[in-house]
């Protein structure tokens, strides 16, 4: 019996929610526990379906159109120009693939970004599309999913560190203004 672990590791790791869960992982766990077939991931397509039924000595199926089509490595492209730098695009990317500050032009580093397309209805402007990777002279291959596992959870670190950080500091104005209610008698 194949774990989710053992499932997961064949995953393309975008975490494009296309599948119908929330990322990879809980796809994953779906298909271990025998609620989702294995043929919901287009970033994967064929290939992947061939993975897991291998894995899970199952027949291939066909991707699931419900699900979307396979097609050529996309990428996003920002409209420098059009950008208004609310950086709302930041937070929904799983791999920290857009670099900029707020109030600040916004970029993509193609080497990173896995087409999720994640990133694009939160704009404001719609000045992010998705383009061909092979569209862009001198772009480098899509990262594997190896490297967007690692980015992920990167990501994912970041954002717990940065929440444990701010109940710390909320914890703490909280007892300093207990303190100052209740000033000690001298
Ligand atoms: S890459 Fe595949 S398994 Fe992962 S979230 Fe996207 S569709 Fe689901
Ligand atoms: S830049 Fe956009 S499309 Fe690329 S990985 Fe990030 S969220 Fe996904
Ligand atoms: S969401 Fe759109 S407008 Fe805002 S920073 Fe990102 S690319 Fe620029």
């Amino acid at each position: 019996m194949a774990s989710a672990d053992d499932i997961d590791a064949l995953l393309p790791q975008t975490q494009c929610t296309r599948c119908g869960y929330q990322g990879c992982r809980p796809y994953a766990e779906a298909i271990a526990r025998g609620e989702a077939e294995i043929n919901q991931c287009p970033p994967g397509g064929a290939a992947t379906i061939g993975q897991l039924a291998v894995l899970l000595q199952r027949d291939p199926l066909p991707l699931n159109p419900a699900n979307g089509v396979e097609g050529p490595p996309l990428v996003a492209l920002i409209d420098e120009a059009a950008c208004i730098g609310c950086a709302k695009c930041l937070p929904p990317c799983p791999v920290d693939a857009i670099i900029g500050a707020r109030k600040q032009m916004h970029t993509v580093i193609t080497g990173l970004c896995t087409g999720c397309e994640l990133c694009i209805a939160p704009c404001p402007v719609d000045c992010i599309s998705m383009v061909p990777r092979t569209s862009l002279a001198g772009a480098p291959a899509a990262p594997d999913s190896q490297l967007n596992r690692q980015r992920f959870l990167a990501h994912n670190e970041r954002i717990a560190r940065r929440a444990r950080e701010r109940d710390a500091l909320l914890a703490s104005r909280k007892q300093m203004a207990g303190a100052d209610a209740h000033p000690r008698e001298l």
